[in-house]
């Protein structure tokens, strides 16, 4: 037996480096990687149901603060710590002491502790990051939106979706479910229903383009890449702004607690939630044109919560997103087999990308660079691009074909909701 094993160890130092060398191995390690996506699909229960989904919501947000509340008079009064365990142990006690809540499912309720201990543990990540630590809160019913089914206690068949001591909702499938079904989270937006699957699914890298690119996140434009394309700020909230700010006026004249402010307030929540359904729709169409088009993409390391502290330029970025869009990217590419680098953008803008040559000077004017130096002239973003592109090919160490052939366009992204 031992003798095998050696012939077959042998075996594999003598193939593995050939196998490594001809990318087999790397595009295996791609292929057997699995990766989570969400699918959401909306749906309209019953008034029975509707009911029933609003109830649940309620007793898991008083469950929620209960729990957060006994966390801190426990180290408050005794310095001790509370874990999950020991509140999900309390559990059964809760459903003889509360009868309603024999009503939810017990994985729905052991989830709504395990937000609890996640909230905890977020706070004490950033105080050891040293960043502002934000004490977790008590949850408002407006805020306390979802409840999570973590492994078990629904059922889909076709379209038909079971969920325990709910009943049976029919849901709109604007797409295929594929992959296996990892928890399932009901969700409340603006008096509407919403169903998220979390599917575990393997990667399915696209074929390769043989091109790569760098991407300037600007203020003028959303993106301007290496190769000259530049993709259009979307600006959703401005052309929403007229209507936020009537809806945001008519909800501080209405009095307070009233049911016309809760009206105006309906009404101002979906027009928040239009302008963020604008901007995924944006961000994921803009991501998927990113990831069809490039095996590799360099972007920048943005350090947005410093951008957003100059506030003439803080609405426009946090407008805009960069950090949720980076993440939409970071998903997609691992998604689909591309690799994302990310690289410190020091001078990247003020570096001529024909010479090299450093100086703030160089840059005219917010969109126009001209070297002192060669007098090579372009776009500022642009430039940029093309800098983020190199630094991104020194890091990854390797020769790869420029990208800079394809014509330069101006690519409009129309978001539809
Ligand atoms: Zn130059």
């Amino acid at each position: 037996m031992e003798r095998i094993c050696s012939i077959i160890e042998a075996e594999a130092q003598r193939i593995l480096p050939i196998l490594y060398a001809s990318n087999t191995i790397k595009w295996w390690l791609i292929m057997s990687k699995t990766i989570v996506k969400a699918f959401r699909f909306s749906f309209k229960p019953s008034k029975t149901q509707s009911v029933k989904l609003n109830d649940t919501l309620y007793l898991c947000q008083q469950l929620y603060n209960a729990s957060l509340q006994e966390r801190i008079d426990a180290y408050k009064i005794n310095r001790i710590s509370i874990n999950c365990q020991a509140q999900q142990n309390q559990l059964p006690d809760i459903k003889t002491t509360n009868p309603e809540y024999k009503n939810i499912h017990s994985q729905v309720l052991q989830n709504v502790l395990k937000r609890v201990d996640l909230a905890f543990q977020a706070f004490f990540q950033r105080i050891k990051r040293k960043e502002k630590a934000g004490f977790p809160r008590f949850r408002s019913l407006n805020s306390y939106d979802s409840f999570t089914f973590p492994q078990s206690g629904f059922a889909l068949t076709g379209n038909k979706l079971t969920l325990s001591t709910i009943g049976t909702v029919k849901l709109k499938l604007s797409r295929q479910i594929i992959g296996k079904v990892k928890t399932l989270t009901i969700k409340q937006e603006c008096g509407k229903w919403f169903v998220i699957f979390t599917i575990e699914t393997a990667v399915e890298p696209l074929p390769k383009t043989d091109k790569s690119v760098g991407i300037d996140a600007g203020i003028a434009n959303f993106l301007t890449l290496s190769d000259g394309t530049i993709i259009e700020n979307p600006r959703f909230a401005e052309t929403l702004q007229k209507s936020l700010r009537v809806a945001q006026r008519s909800v501080s004249r209405k009095k307070k607690g009233g049911n016309n402010r809760k009206k105006a307030v309906l009404k101002l929540r979906k027009i928040h939630q239009k302008i963020k359904n604008c901007r995924a729709d944006f961000q994921h169409k803009a991501a998927r044109y990113l990831v069809n088009n490039y095996d590799v993409i360099c972007i920048e390391k943005l350090k947005v919560s410093n951008m957003l502290k100059n506030h003439c330029l803080g609405r426009v970025i946090s407008d805009v997103s960069w950090s949720s869009f980076f993440q939409v990217l970071s998903n997609k590419a691992v998604e689909a087999g591309r690799e994302l680098i990310k690289v410190t953008p020091n001078f990247t803008s003020q570096t001529c990308s024909n010479c090299g040559y450093c100086e703030k000077a160089n840059r005219k004017t917010q969109a126009d660079f001209v070297c002192l130096k060669c007098h090579f002239s372009i776009n500022a973003d642009e430039n940029a691009a093309i800098n983020i592109l190199g630094l991104g090919k020194n890091l990854l160490g390797s020769k790869w074909n420029n990208s800079s052939c394809l014509p330069k366009e101006s690519l409009t992204i129309t978001a539809s909701v």
